[in-house]
């Protein structure tokens, strides 16, 4: 019989989300006439800017003419060098230099986060905040590195976690443990929390120090407001030599249904006599061919000038709503955290509810869909996730609806 990779068996299996779907179709079935408004999922509902959609336009007859056709990409770590070329200026922008070889395209920052993993031994040990985006547990745990899950904890016997709470400002300070592998996600998912300079300088002194990688998910850099926010770990003096960023056109462009990410690993960046960035390259090259050239063509024009006003607007535009449902629900008399430099506001449950509860208090009486804070891990109880993609319109009169369930 062939055996099945059993650490799968151990998942505790994707619940969030098909739980709250169902709790909204039974909500719905009783109430077919309420007019729900979804604030639960992260996904963007903007188009994409014109100007990507006219590269895009483009690059699909370029296609379809034999002189321009594209077949596989043979350049540099499998992506065109006009988009690395395009990235570099990005960071250039932010004070930071890197080699084109120092970039690698993909498909999203999911998949990067969820595979660097195979680059360590499974023995390495991994920290995650708590709360966390589900996906560097939910990995860890089928490399075989977070031991074994405890369903009346809701934790991994080998994970290190990392409690985010109001007293840290939703951002961890190094353990005195060791961790070998860290996964810090600046702007957070879910609090919608931002790290400054001197909590990410800790970290990297940290990992100087431990031998430790940091895996830096900067999906939400895009929507950074205040100025002493690092847009980059590689901002910080020391980064090369311990860190790998993740970043994606998901949420700054939306591509979420394009699909279009970057990975940096600096060729510093040793561990055990090896090049992390070699051992990236040689893994990519086994494993991904590369993202559509029409793609790659839609990512460059996102990066242009004309790219970064247009997908600004839209940026503005979520921004407007974080700010409509940060000030509403405050004002209601809600503790809400996050929502400036980042599309997520992190809510604290009024009354000690727990999360679960004030997730159905909102949906029977304001017919608002939220995120329970528990399903990010054990840290997220006693807080909801609100997202501000959506509707300005939505947004407003989400806060009048929850105003009036509270009263
Ligand atoms: N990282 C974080 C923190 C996210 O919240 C998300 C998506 O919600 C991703 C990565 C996934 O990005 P992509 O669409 O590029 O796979």
């Amino acid at each position: 019989m062939t055996e099945i990779n059993a650490n799968f068996r151990k998942l505790p299996g994707g619940y969030l989300f098909p739980e709250i779907a169902r709790r909204v179709r039974a909500y719905s079935a009783q109430n077919p006439r309420a007019r729900l408004i979804r604030l639960g999922i992260g996904d963007v509902t903007l188009p994409l800017a014109p100007c990507v959609t006219a590269a895009m336009e483009e690059a699909c007859r370029e296609m379809g003419r034999k002189e321009t056709f594209r077949g596989y990409c043979e350049e540099t770590n499998g992506s065109y060098g006009f988009l690395r070329r395009a990235i570099q200026g990005v960071y250039r922008d932010a004070g930071v230099e890197l080699a084109d070889d120092e970039i690698f395209v993909s498909d999203g920052a999911k998949s990067d986060c969820a595979n660097i993993g195979e680059l360590f031994a499974p023995q390495a040990v991994a920290a995650v905040c708590d709360p966390v985006y589900p996906v560097y547990v939910d990995s860890s745990a089928i490399a075989g590195r977070a031991g074994t899950y405890d369903p009346v904890t809701g934790r991994w016997d080998r994970l290190v976690y990392l409690p985010c709470t109001a007293e840290n400002g939703f951002f961890p300070t190094p353990p005195a443990e060791q961790a070998d592998l860290i996964y810090l996600c600046s702007p957070n998912n879910p609090t919608g929390t931002a790290a400054d300079r001197a909590q990410l300088r800790r970290w990297v002194d940290y990992a100087n120090a431990r031998g430790s990688v940091l895996l830096f998910d900067g999906a939400y850099e895009a929507f950074i407001t205040r100025p002493e926010i690092p847009h980059s770990i590689f901002e910080i003096p020391g980064a090369r030599t311990c860190a790998i960023e993740f970043r994606s056109f998901s949420k700054s462009a939306g591509f979420t249904g394009v699909r279009c990410a970057y990975t940096v690993i600096p060729r510093e960046l040793n561990r055990g006599g090896m090049s992390l960035n070699a051992l990236w390259a040689r893994r990519q090259s086994t494993k991904f061919n590369g993202v559509a050239y029409v793609v790659q063509r839609a990512a460059q024009a996102a990066l242009s000038p004309q790219g970064l006003r247009e997908t600004g607007a839209a940026i503005q535009y979520y921004r407007r709503n974080a700010q409509t449902l940060r000030d509403g629900l405050t004002k209601a008399g809600l503790t809400v955290c996050g929502g400036v430099d980042a599309p997520y506001l992190w809510v604290k449950t009024p009354d000690g509810m727990d999360s679960w509860g004030f997730f159905d208090h909102l949906l029977r009486r304001a017919g608002v869909v939220s995120t329970p804070g528990a399903g990010f891990g054990p840290g997220g109880e006693g807080y909801i996730r609100l997202t501000a993609f959506g509707e300005a319109e939505q947004a407003r009169e989400a806060v009048e609806r929850i105003r009036t369930a509270l009263a």
